[in-house]
């Protein structure tokens, strides 16, 4: 059995974390019972707790294999950050250091050892014969795809942990990766001789990432509005060719912004000072080719850009996913125009073999229906990853943006008019450019003479193309799923083109207002802090995201910790990093307050932000008698404004007191709002839970009033002690 106290102590004392996050529970209550387990979490999901925080409960040394060299002396860093006795032990170390690390190993004090597999195994060395006398809590097998030839990374170095195993059967194990289909998870717990193995799947949603595409007209300039706004934070643009790289990185510098470009063309020691300046905030943005972002464990990427389509949505999943790995609302941002379309089917011939090219093109055209989709993009994503996303997100572009169905009954008949009138079928580009009356060598004679030729001229190309898609994906008009797909006409195209049948499509507009991430904390503040941070950083010689994540620094700058017992309660202080480096963070924030006549706001902070280390204490409060008098009355009239004009209050007040009701359970949010309402506001309040309704207001607009969110959060609230009762 867990020990749940000692479990929450070091999580408090030592990580400076509230609480586990739910999908890391059951796997470090399993590791806890020395029980083995194979956990697939996306980037970001908190892996590295799973097997951290075990350690540090466990008696003995957890042993740590990772194939990236360049990450280890980061995690050891972080670790000792907070206290942690903790080593790594890899090709970068001389004869002296290693010598310095195996002496803490032998005598037990080290909790924590980082290796390189072929460390372990190396004939010279012979590691795991150490081991062996040695008392071994847990082996943590980090990315543990590469032991895998199905996975896209393979070390042969990995597949000798199967020896592990066999040598140390009384040793749980656990095996981490954010990335393995059913076939490479297979592969690692038998090549791992895994016992009895539990394998802790968890959704491949990253939540905090707004997925938003764009349309690429003048994409440079609505490139510059985005990083206006999102200025001072860091961020990578990926494009798709090295020149663009380049070109790209010249003229953000000429608009004053700092970039860097990335490329696999540059020499090696322009590419490692351009990353390590990036890793080290000492440059926001990055603008790069996907060489880039490998291996690069930068957790307060706030966005990522591309300004061309990804070839397919794998890589596109892969390159958005190293933006929010903090947990903190992040952008995920596609400029997307028809034309990257046919660049991009030009790479997909693979000469020679049709299968490999048709396989290569039907992954772009999905690639093509997530930047195109009517729907919520995160359904498309997770749908194309086999998982089903219940409801739409309400944090894409889609689902955040009001489009309005447009009667386009006479476009759809222009379009299959068209189609009609041709010979033979052709796709969607063709049929659009005789509508354009394009005077391309491909139209014609007698296509030039057809009389729906240049009767399009009214709408761009771009938006010809996409109304086409909705129309296939509506079913009105059907395309062939062979290498070339062509349009034709089906049984309800007919009926549009007598004239039977309306066709509704979604308005094309650029109406995706940004609203901008993040709670209310102070801006000024939380530059002072950040800036503190980065003279920390280079002081201890560590990025900055690894000395304390955005996440602290935003909290500070909402509550304003004064004290060192208040910093304990911010996430990510530990005791000890608490005392060590607290103080430069105090005092930036009692001299600002000061500055500008703030006071402390740590009473503000709610019990589930506060790290308290009671358990969540469940509140079923009684109604005040104030509140029962308003429902009364209430009851008898339901007039609010009657209410108030009887009691002599404002309505304001009354209206607080039915809210009351209402999250006690005892009255229908109903009564209230109806359930449109309801739907429209219930996620927004439950993203920003502790933000305060301003946010909230501010992110829903004028639609809603106060009353009504205030009613939401009622009803949620009532909800939640449901559940919990
Ligand atoms: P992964 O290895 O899965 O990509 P990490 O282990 O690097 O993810 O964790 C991602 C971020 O989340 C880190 O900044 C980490 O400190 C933070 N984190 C992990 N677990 C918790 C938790 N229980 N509470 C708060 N922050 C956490
Ligand atoms: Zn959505």
């Amino acid at each position: 059995m867990i020990k749940q106290g000692k479990i929450e102590n070091v999580l408090h004392d030592v990580f400076g974390f509230r609480g586990l996050r739910p999908e890391q529970e059951p796997v470090i209550e399993r590791v806890m019972e020395k029980k083995d387990s194979l956990v697939l979490m996306p980037t970001g999901g908190g892996k590295s707790l799973c097997y951290q925080l075990p350690a540090l409960c466990l008696p003995g040394t957890t042993i740590v294999i990772s194939p990236l060299i360049a990450l280890m002396k980061d995690q050891v860093d972080a670790l000792r950050l907070n206290g942690i006795k903790a080593a790594y032990m890899n090709s970068s170390l001389d004869s002296q250091q290693e010598n310095e690390v195996l002496r803490q190993l032998k005598s037990g004090e080290l909790k924590l050892l980082y290796i390189a597999p072929e460390r372990l195994f190396s004939n010279t060395g012979g590691l795991m014969y150490l081991l062996l006398e040695l008392d071994i809590s847990l082996f943590a097998i980090d990315e543990a795809h590469c032991i895998s030839q199905w996975g896209h990374d393979f070390r042969p170095d990995y597949v000798n942990l199967g020896q592990l195993k066999m040598k140390f059967p009384k040793v749980p194990m656990i095996a981490l990766t954010a990335t393995a289909d059913a076939l490479t998870q297979k592969d690692i717990l038998a090549l791992l001789g895994m016992d009895n193995p539990i394998v802790f799947l968890n959704s491949f949603d990253r939540a905090n990432i707004r997925y938003t595409v764009k349309s690429k007209t003048d994409y440079f300039d609505k490139l510059l509005d985005f990083l206006k706004a999102n200025k001072n934070e860091s961020g990578i643009i990926y494009c798709l060719s090295r020149k663009s790289t380049e070109a790209l990185a010249n003229d953000l510098r000429a608009e004053g912004i700092q970039a860097l470009a990335y490329n696999a063309g540059m020499s090696a020691d322009e590419r490692i000072k351009n990353q390590d300046l990036f890793i080290k905030d000492e440059v926001k943005i990055i603008v790069a080719t996907i060489a880039f972002g490998m291996g690069i464990d930068k957790s307060n990427v706030r966005f990522v850009v591309h300004v061309d389509l990804p070839k397919n949505l794998e890589g596109y999943y892969q390159e958005t996913g190293r933006a929010g790995r903090d947990g903190l609302d992040s952008e995920a941002l596609l400029f997307y125009g028809a034309g990257d379309y046919f660049k991009l089917s030009r790479f997909c011939e693979v000469e020679g073999n049709p299968e490999q090219t048709e396989v290569l093109l039907g992954k772009l055209r999905h690639m093509v229906n997530y930047a195109d989709s009517m729907i919520c993009r995160r359904k498309v994503l997770l749908n194309y990853f086999d998982e089903a996303h219940e409801g739409d997100c309400q944090n894409c572009d889609v689902c955040l943006t009001e489009r309005s169905l447009v009667d386009a009954t006479m476009d759809a008949q222009k379009f299959m008019s068209t189609i009609a009138r041709l010979e033979r079928a052709y796709g969607m580009g063709h049929i659009v450019d005789i509508l354009r009356a394009s005077k391309s060598e491909k139209i014609t004679a007698e296509q030039r003479a057809l009389s729906t030729y240049g009767i399009g001229n009214d709408i761009s190309k771009v938006n010809w193309m996409s109304y086409a898609r909705e129309m296939v994906q509506r079913g009105l008009l059907t395309q062939d799923v062979g290498r070339f797909p062509t349009l034709s006409l089906n049984a309800e195209s007919w009926q549009v083109l007598k004239g039977m049948k309306k066709v509704m499509l979604t308005e094309r507009e650029e109406t995706v207002e940004r609203t901008k991430a993040g709670g209310n904390h102070d801006e000024k503040l939380f530059e002072l802090l950040r800036a503190e941070r980065l003279v920390l950083a280079k002081e201890i010689g560590l990025p900055a995201f690894a000395v304390l994540s955005d996440k602290s620094l935003v909290e500070m700058a909402t509550f304003f910790p004064m004290k060192t017992e208040d910093l304990l309660l911010i996430n990510g202080f530990g005791k000890v990093k608490a005392e060590k480096y607290g103080t430069v963070f105090l005092e930036a924030i009692q001299s600002y307050a000061e500055s500008q006549g703030l006071k402390t706001r740590m009473d503000e902070m709610s019990g589930s932000q506060r790290r308290s280390s009671g358990k969540n204490k469940k509140k079923k409060t009684a109604l005040s008698t104030t509140a029962k008098e308003s429902l009364t009355l209430w009851l008898l009239s339901k007039d609010i404004q009657d209410v108030a004009e009887k009691r002599g209050l404002n309505s304001t007040t009354v209206h607080g007191h039915l809210a009351e009701v209402v999250a006690n359970g005892k009255l229908s949010v109903f009564e209230f709002i109806d359930e449109a309402t309801l739907k429209a506001i219930r996620p927004v309040i439950i993203r920003n839970k502790g933000k305060g309704l301003r946010v909230v207001r501010d992110e829903l607009g004028e639609k809603y009033t106060y009353e009504d969110l205030r009613m939401a959060t009622a009803h949620i609230i009532s909800e939640q002690s449901k559940k919990g009762a």
